[in-house]
């Protein structure tokens, strides 16, 4: 008898494979241990410190080597991890006091997770996730224990949480699919396994223990849906749901060299939104990415315990820029702030962190933090094309400042003989209503804007994008920010500036033909969505796409505009 679970879908696709059960829960090894002597003890916590900090560097380093960017970040992270004193420390300090070493291990990884716990912000929470992936990683060498057993046939991880290292670790074609009892679209797990694009369902709570070790069982990651020991009939049905999967998956990589051209020749820039330079290469090779609309810088500054210095960010910026290739690398300067805390700014809890002190008001005020950046980015550009954008912006002053510190920077360059590029060009994120609002004025001011969707909704309907409870009224369809949309693109082409879209809008094919109608130059997104709406543009006209705009921008309910355009452009029809 089949078994039907529920979860929720965060990466789509189906799979069909055998359950692995990572079972984290490692008291029965721990009990079987053999303890020796107390500085026995402590020395082997020490070396197994030492072991699995050389395992993670070596992991970061053919990570890099592999391009994939984003699991190497994670690695690094837990590298940092399992070489902080303060866990070492208290490990050790465990087993002198007669705790056998694994044990004494998973004790402090313990007491660091509960730190992060106690934590309010939703990021530093799932941080204790990572410190115990760090510890049973540890317990593990100490008990001689291997990772999970995986062959040939690629199978679907299950588990509560699984590892990150786990996913990044064991090659993408053994892992059909994930699926989580926790979990969320945040958790490092799945921001792995999403560039990976492994179909995955998380949230499944206490129904996780229906799978069962060896278990045959389809997951569908758009739907959330779950089947332990599927029917002859559903097995079926999916396996044709597999072989439409692949077939547009090859029809996506035919398209990869190809312009994102319409059948009447009008062509649209799609590029990248990226968090770390190391991401460029796949975007570029396996996904025709153009360039970078979206570099996050923010995610450098978050990845160390102190403000990355000039030198840090001028590689890492020039990295990015060369690695374009000719095309444009837009670096948004640091977005810290919202949802994106960094400790080391010492940023006072604020009761409403989205409308608060963030990203450019913290660049202004914090120019000890914020020079170095614009100074690294003008660096940068000597090396291809680059760009830097502001985010958050409300008022021409904030533009306006910011000119006058890349003035000054300048001048500080050119007195220290370090070449700079003229070139830079300064744009700006439409993603508060005041900036839309502006952007006939401010078009004068910039050299081209790039609409934020994920802020701009969430400001223009105020719905948080976090929560989960008015997620129902997200909808970037929403006849008020299509006006917004509108307005912004009309202005920078009055003005003769280009303007594109970097929020999540940019990577909905049914969106992207109205965007285009509209006159936007270039979409940037995820490089995986780049396929399905290069797909979708190449397989229309601009009087076909300009009739849908005419239309939906009569329409009067966000709904329904949403449902006229997914029924009329549909790429699985
Ligand atoms: C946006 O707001 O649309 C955007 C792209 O920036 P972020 O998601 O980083 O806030
Ligand atoms: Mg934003």
């Amino acid at each position: 008898m089949s078994i039907k679970l529920r979860g929720k879908g965060v990466i789509a696709g189906v799979a069909i494979a055998k359950a692995v059960r990572l079972e984290q829960n490692l008291d029965k090894h721990v009990a079987a241990y053999i303890a020796g002597s107390v500085e026995e003890e402590a020395k082997r916590v020490a070396e197994a410190f030492d072991a699995v900090t050389d395992i993670l560097e070596e992991n970061v380093r053919s990570l890099k080597e592999k391009g994939l960017g984003e699991q190497a970040g994670i690695m690094e992270a837990h590298r940092i991890m399992a070489q902080d004193p303060m866990l070492r420390g208290n490990a050790i300090n465990r087993a002198e006091n007669g705790d056998s070493a694994p044990r004494a291990v998973l004790a402090a990884a313990d007491e660091s997770a509960a730190m992060f716990e106690n934590m309010e912000d939703a990021y530093f929470r799932e941080r204790a996730v990572d410190v115990r992936d760090v510890g049973k990683r540890i317990a593990r060498v100490l008990l001689g224990l291997k990772g999970p057993e995986i062959g040939e046939e690629p199978v679907i991880l299950c588990g509560e949480e699984i590892e990150p290292s786990i996913i990044a670790n064991v090659p993408a074609e053994q892992i059909a699919g994930v699926t989580l009892g926790q979990g969320s679209t945040t958790c490092h797990a799945v921001i792995i396994a999403k560039a990976r694009a492994i179909p995955t369902v998380v949230g499944l709570g206490s129904d996780l223990q229906n799978i069962t070790d060896g278990a045959q069982m389809v997951i569908n990651g758009s739907t959330g849906e779950i089947f332990v020991k599927p029917t002859e009939d559903l097995l079926k049905h999916f396996r044709i749901k597999i072989a439409e999967q692949e077939k547009l998956k090859e029809q996506y990589a035919k398209l990869r060299s190809l312009p994102a051209q319409t059948t009447d020749g009008h062509e649209v820039i799609l590029a990248a939104n990226i968090s770390t330079h190391l991401d460029i290469s796949s975007a570029v090779k396996d996904f025709g990415a153009r360039g970078v609309g979206l570099f996050r810088s923010e995610f450098l500054f978050m990845e160390h315990n102190e403000a990355p210095d000039e030198e840090t960010q001028f590689k890492a910026y020039k990295e990015a820029v060369e690695k374009c290739k000719g095309e444009l690398c837009v670096i948004r300067t640091m977005d810290i702030g919202g949802d994106k805390p960094l400790p080391y700014l010492n940023i006072p809890k604020e009761e409403n962190p989205f409308l608060g002190w963030r990203a450019i008001r913290i660049c202004l005020v914090r120019r000890d933090v914020f020079m170095p950046q614009v100074r690294a980015i003008l660096r940068a550009g000597v090396y291809g094309r680059a760009a830097m954008m502001l985010p958050m912006v409300i008022q021409l002053s904030e533009i306006e400042m910011v000119k006058e510190m890349i003035e000054e920077a300048k001048t500080q360059l050119a007195r220290e003989d370090i070449p700079y590029s003229e070139n830079v060009q300064l744009g700006i994120m439409v993603e508060t209503p005041a900036a839309a609002v502006m952007t006939p004025m401010l078009a004068k001011h910039v050299d081209f804007f790039s609409i934020g969707t994920n802020d701009l909704v969430q400001y223009t309907l105020a719905v948080d994008r976090m929560n989960t409870n008015v997620s129902y009224l997200y909808n970037h369809f929403n006849p008020a920010i299509l006006s917004l949309v509108k307005r912004t693109i009309d202005a920078a082409n009055a003005n003769g500036k280009w303007c594109g879209m970097c929020g999540e809008m940019a990577s909905d094919p049914a969106a992207a033909v109205i965007l285009m109608a509209m006159g936007i130059t270039e979409l940037s997104m995820s490089a995986p969505s780049i396929p399905r709406v290069k797909k979708m543009l190449r397989s229309i006209s601009m009087k076909q796409a300009k009739e849908a705009l005419d239309h939906v921008m009569r329409m009067e309910h966000g709904t329904a505009i949403r449902e006229y355009l997914q029924k009329n452009f549909s790429l699985e029809a």
